[in-house]
C-alpha cells in the first residue's frame, strides 16, 4: 500500500523537494507517510512569500471582522475534520485518541473563535490626551509587524502552532511556520483549513525541515521582523542568539522542572490523581507537567503508596485505542534519554517506588515504550531534580515546612509551571504568589486556557502567549502627534531661533 507524501506550502503552492522525511508511528515504528524536506533556500522563498503579501495588503488591508470571518470558517472547518486530525495527530505523534482530540480540534478551534472575538472587539487605535503646553492631539496606532516566523516542537503541534499563528494573522501579519521534522502533517492540515476558509496564498507558509538549517535560517533571516518559538531551552538560546542581527522580537516558550507542592491538608484523593496527571499527561512530553513532587514527610508514605496503586490503573499501550491512557514515546531516541536519566537517577541515590524501565509484552517489542515511573528518595541537587527529563518520570522529594518547600520549588532555573494542593485557599494562594513560575495552578493541573497568558520566568521562556495581551507581541506601537499650540511663543522653537518669526 502506498503511503501518503506532504509537500510543504510557499506562496499557496505545494512544493516538493528530492530529499524526504520518513514519519515514524511512534507506537509501531511503521513508516506512515513521507514529507518533503525542505531547506535554507525553501526558508528564503518563504519568506520572501510572506514579504510580498504583507506589502501588497492583500491581507492587512481587510478589516478586522473580515480577518475573524476567516478564522470562524476555519473553526467550522476543523471542526468538520476532526476525526481525520485526531487519527492523523495520534499516527504522527502518538498522542492518545483522548488527548488528540483536545489538542488539535477542541482547543485550536477555540482559539480561532477565541481570536475572531477579539478581533472583532479589538481597537488597533486609542486618542492620546490633548497635552501642553505646547498643545498637542494625536493618537495611537498598534500596526502589524511584517514577517512573523513560527517555530514549532513535536509535541502539541497543532496547537502549539495556533498559539503563534493565531494572533500574528490576525493583527496582519505574514506568516512562515516551521514545523517540528517529525510532526509536519497535522500543521499542514491546519494551513490547508485556513487557505480553504478565506486565508489569501502566501499569507501563512509552511516548511517542513530541519531545525539547523530551515530553522537557523528564519532565526538569522533580516527580513524577519518576529520570532516565536517553542522547543527546548538549549535551542531557545540559539534561536535567541540568531535573531540579535536585525533585532528582531523575539517570543521563547521553553522547558520546565515544575514544582507540585502538595500541603499537609490537601485532599489526598484529589491531589494523588491530580499529580498523576500533572506529570503523566502525554506520557510525561509537555513542558508545562509537574515533574518534581514535593510531599510534606508527614503524609509521604501514604501519598506515595497511593500514588502506585493509582498508577497500577493506568493504561499503557496502542494510542488510537480510546481505552489507553498513556501512548508512546515520540522516537527511540527520546526513549533512551528517558531511560539514561533513570540510570542516572538511580546512581544518584533515587529509589525507584514504581516503573522504572521499558513495560514487558509482546505489544512493547515495536515502539518507543517508558513505564510510568516514580523515583522516591530524590533531592533537588539530583540530575532529575534539576534537568527536563521530558517523559513519564516522576520525582518525589521530601519537605519539612512549607517555607522549605517554596525554597525547593524556586531552586531551578526553570519557572514555567508550579502547583500548590491545599484545602485553605489563602495558604494555598499565599504560596502560590511565592513561587517563580509564571503559571501557578491551585488543586489541579494543565489548567492552560486562552484568557490566562502562558509563558515562563527565568530560562522557561520570554514573552507570552495566549491571554488579554496576545494581539500586543504581534504589533507595534506607534504614537501619530499633531501639533495644535495656537500662541507661538509657547512652542520650543526658540531652543533654536532666537528672534520671533515676523508675520
Ligand atoms: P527542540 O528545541 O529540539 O526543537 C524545537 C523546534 O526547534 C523544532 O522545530 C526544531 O526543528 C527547531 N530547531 C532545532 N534546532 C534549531 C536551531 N538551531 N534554530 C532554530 N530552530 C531549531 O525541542 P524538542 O525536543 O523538539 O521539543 C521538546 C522541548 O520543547 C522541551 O524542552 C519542552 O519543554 C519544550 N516545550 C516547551 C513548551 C512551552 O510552551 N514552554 C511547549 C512544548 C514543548
Amino acid at each position: 500500500m502506498s503511503i501518503p507524501h506532504y509537500r510543504m506550502i510557499i506562496g499557496g503552492a505545494e512544493i516538493d523537494t528530492d530529499a524526504r522525511y520518513e514519519l515514524i508511528n511512534p507506537a509501531t515504528e511503521e513508516v506512515i507517510a513521507t514529507a518533503a524536506k525542505g531547506d535554507a533556500s525553501h526558508a528564503d522563498a518563504a519568506v520572501a512569500e510572506a514579504k510580498r503579501t504583507f506589502e501588497s495588503g492583500i491581507w492587512r488591508n481587510l478589516s478586522l471582522a473580515e480577518r475573524a470571518e476567516v478564522f470562524e470558517k476555519a473553526a467550522d472547518g476543523l471542526e468538520r475534520r476532526a476525526d481525520e486530525m485526531v487519527r492523523l495527530t495520534t499516527l504522527e505523534d502518538g498522542t492518545t485518541v483522548r488527548l488528540s482530540n483536545v489538542f488539535s480540534v477542541v482547543m485550536p478551534s477555540a482559539n480561532l473563535r477565541h481570536f475572531a472575538q477579539m478581533l472583532r472587539e479589538y481597537n488597533p487605535e486609542s486618542a492620546g490626551d490633548l497635552v501642553g503646553p505646547p498643545f498637542q492631539s494625536g493618537k495611537v496606532r498598534r500596526e502589524p509587524l511584517g514577517v512573523c516566523a513560527a517555530i514549532t516542537p513535536w509535541n502539541f503541534p497543532v496547537a502549539l502552532g495556533a498559539w503563534k499563528i493565531l494572533p500574528a494573522l490576525g493583527m496582519g501579519n505574514s506568516v512562515v511556520l516551521k514545523t517540528d521534522e517529525k510532526t509536519p502533517i497535522t500543521s499542514l492540515i491546519l494551513a490547508e483549513i485556513l487557505k480553504e476558509a478565506g486565508l489569501p496564498d502566501g499569507v501563512l507558509n509552511v516548511i517542513t525541515g530541519d531545525g539547523e538549517t530551515v530553522g537557523a535560517q528564519l532565526s538569522a533571516h533580516p527580513d524577519v521582523r518576529k520570532i516565536a518559538f517553542t522547543g527546548s531551552t538549549e535551542v531557545g538560546k540559539k534561536v535567541s542568539e540568531a535573531s540579535a542581527g536585525n533585532l528582531k522580537r523575539v517570543t521563547l516558550e521553553l522547558g520546565g522542572k515544575g514544582a507540585n507542592i502538595v500541603l499537609e491538608d490537601a485532599d489526598i484523593r484529589t491531589a494523588v490523581d491530580g499529580s498523576i496527571w500533572a506529570f503523566l499527561m502525554h506520557t510525561g512530553q509537555a513542558c508545562e507537567s509537574g515533574t518534581r513532587l514535593l510531599l510534606p514527610s508527614s503524609i509521604h508514605d501514604e501519598f506515595v503508596d497511593r500514588m502506585v496503586e493509582r498508577l497500577k490503573t493506568i493504561v499503557i499501550g496502542d494510542p488510537s485505542n480510546p481505552a489507553t491512557d498513556i501512548g508512546p514515546l515520540i522516537s527511540a531516541e527520546q526513549r533512551d534519554r528517558v531511560l539514561r536519566y533513570l540510570d542516572i537517577a538511580k546512581k544518584e541515590g533515587a529509589t525507584v517506588a514504581h516503573g522504572g524501565g521499558v513495560p514487558e509484552g509482546e505489544q512493547f517489542s515495536k515502539g518507543f515504550w517508558v513505564e510510568p515511573t516514580v523515583l522516591t528518595d530524590v533531592t533537588n541537587d539530583m540530575t532529575v531534580a534539576r534537568e527536563e527529563v521530558f517523559g513519564p518520570v516522576l520525582a518525589v522529594i521530601r519537605y519539612d515546612s512549607v517555607e522549605e518547600a517554596i525554597k525547593i520549588a524556586n531552586d531551578t532555573e526553570y519557572g514555567l509551571t508550579a502547583g500548590v494542593w491545599s484545602e485553605d485557599l489563602t495558604a494555598a494562594m499565599s504560596v502560590a504568589e511565592q513561587l517563580e513560575s509564571g503559571a501557578v495552578w491551585i488543586n489541579d493541573w494543565h489548567m492552560i486556557n486562552q484568557v490566562y497568558p502562558f509563558g515562563g520566568f527565568k530560562q522557561s521562556g520570554q514573552g507570552r502567549e495566549l491571554g488579554p495581551n496576545a494581539f500586543d507581541a504581534y504589533t507595534q506601537e506607534k504614537a501619530i502627534q499633531v501639533g495644535v499650540e495656537k500662541k507661538l511663543e509657547n512652542r520650543a522653537y526658540g531652543l533654536v531661533l532666537s528672534t520671533p518669526s515676523p508675520n
